[in-house]
């Protein structure tokens, strides 16, 4: 009997056997599965470290996939010819993958799909990033919200559907395709010193996210509505990482919370609301393409941010002076993450105290993050910045040190991640001092520098800038509505 044709399984951000519909449509066509993942224009876009996680994560599912009798084959160059030779080559009948939805992967997509139908080839996409389907969430008069708050009353009580089981065997082909290796990639080149330090950090592949959500769900999810601010406490799920390379699959994160919940956790719902800012910021960027580029508020372009400076360079390099900002920019170069309470100060210090253009520090979190994920990052930063949908208004300032003061009352996040501040520093404040670029000049043992704004310059500087530019305008002035970030 002649082998059927086989399919083409493209893997993207889905790096997992369990919950994977992409996959599972995949294995159960019967037809002999290939899993590809292409290094495309999409990973050539990438930061540095979010491309060093992602090649940590290719390497560890192609491990999974060969415990199955399968391989990954790796190909580079640009998705649509990459594919279209590899149909070629294999006689493939189909491709299946996991749908994506900033703007660079929706054009990518488009143009794949419109290339394999035209050549005959069935072009698959399955949903399976996200809890739901941005288009599926509208208003009440069929419109997209603009405000977290009533998405989440629209959304908390469905039900995105039952994880499914990774599959035990895929069919393989009868000859497979010939595959490059990921070590002639140079995935971490541009991570330079920083991987050794950064690696002692990550959480890569299925089973520790599997295991990660196990002890958060088991205990620390308890007292989450509180330990979440606190950056000193290991409070949150940390599970960032996994959930934006795919290597555990959200609805099994919705569904194990939803029964720590029923079995008593109180944390769990504010849990359950955090992962459904997730999704609400892939509702916005689908609707909205424009927040990862452009103010989303237009009237925002008239704001006298200025861009890259001497400041701003202080800022990526954790010496402002400003101990929260700096131990917050100091833990991602060091950990490859920053505690959401850091993100939001350190957002806010750079886009009002420094008065800099809040692209300036969502591109360097898309160079450190190993969780660096494009809709959250996007919304973030306008949120904090005041440019975006259910925005900080611009006159609600951070103060740094009363921010510090209230969520690292003894200090001990700032010491870890600051060694100026200790006669005797940690591991992690002298990593910082290990990974980072020898040209910046810096030592654990200078003196910790003064504040390059004070904080109520930068304040009022900021004030009066919005007072003169936006005070009279059209921006919105009230509270964020039940916003978390
Ligand atoms: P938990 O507190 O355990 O929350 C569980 C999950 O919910 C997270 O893993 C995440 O997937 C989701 N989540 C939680 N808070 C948010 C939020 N505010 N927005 C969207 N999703 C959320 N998150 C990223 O994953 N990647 C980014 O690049 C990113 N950039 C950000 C930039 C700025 C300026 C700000 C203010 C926030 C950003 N966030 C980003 C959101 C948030 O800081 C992180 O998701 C969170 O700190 C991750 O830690 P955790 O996994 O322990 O989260």
């Amino acid at each position: 009997m002649t082998d059927p044709a086989p399919v083409i399984y493209w893997v993207r951000r889905d790096l997992r056997l369990a919950d994977n519909p992409a996959l599972g449509a995949a294995v159960a066509s019967g037809r002999p599965v290939i899993p590809v993942f292409i290094h495309d224009e999409c990973v050539e876009a990438l930061g540095a470290a979010p491309k060093w996680r992602l090649g940590l994560g290719v390497s560890a599912f192609a491990a999974s996939l060969e415990k199955l009798g399968a391989r990954l084959i790796l190909r580079r160059g640009k998705a649509v010819s990459v594919l279209r030779a590899l149909v070629v080559e294999t006689g493939a009948a189909a491709v299946h993958w996991g749908r994506l939805y900033d703007p660079q992967a929706v054009a990518r997509d488009t143009e794949i799909k419109a290339a394999l139908k035209a050549d005959g080839i069935g072009a698959h996409s399955h949903a399976g990033h996200l809890l739901f389907e941005p288009w599926t969430v509208q208003t009440g008069t069929g419109g997209f919200y603009r405000v977290f708050t009533p998405f989440w009353n629209g959304v908390r009580n469905r039900d995105p559907g039952q994880p499914a089981k990774g599959p035990a065997k895929l069919r393989p082909p009868a000859v497979w395709p010939a595959s490059e290796l990921i070590a002639d990639w140079g995935m971490a080149a541009a991570m330079r010193r920083g991987a050794a330090i950064v690696g002692q950090h990550v959480r890569v592949g299925e089973a520790k996210a599997q295991a990660r959500l196990a002890w958060f769900l088991d205990g620390p999810v308890q007292i989450y509505r509180t330990a979440r601010d606190l950056p000193g406490a290991d409070g949150t799920s940390r599970l960032s990482e996994n959930l934006t390379y795919g290597e555990i699959g959200i609805r099994t994160v919705w569904h194990q919370g939803l029964r720590a919940l029923h079995d008593g956790m109180a944390g769990a719902e504010t849990f359950l609301k955090e992962l459904v800012w997730r999704v609400f910021s892939y509702h916005l960027i689908h609707h909205t393409p424009q927040i990862a580029v452009s103010n989303w508020k237009p009237e925002w372009d008239a704001f006298p941010w200025t861009g890259k400076s001497a400041l701003s360079s202080d800022w990526t390099r954790g010496r402002t002076g400003i101990q929260f900002v700096d131990a917050a920019l100091r833990e991602m170069y060091v950990t490859g993450t920053m505690h959401n309470r850091g993100r939001m100060i350190v957002a806010s210090y750079l886009t009002k105290h420094l008065m800099t253009h809040w692209s300036v520090g969502q591109r360097w979190f898309a160079e450190c993050l190993t969780d660096w994920d494009p809709a959250a990052n996007a919304m973030g930063w306008q949120w904090a910045a005041g440019s975006g949908p259910d925005a900080a208004p611009y006159f609600r300032i951070f103060n740094p040190d009363t921010q510090a003061e209230k969520f690292d009352p003894g200090a001990s996040y700032r010491r870890r991640f600051i060694a100026e501040l200790s006669d005797a520093p940690g591991k992690d404040a002298l990593d910082y001092f290990r990974a980072i670029p020898r040209h910046w000049r810096m030592v654990p043992t200078a003196s910790y520098p003064e504040p390059i704004v004070a904080l109520d310059v930068g304040r009022n500087r900021a004030l009066a800038a919005y007072a003169a530019r936006l005070g009279g305008g059209n921006e919105r002035l009230e509270p964020p509505t039940g916003s978390s970030l």
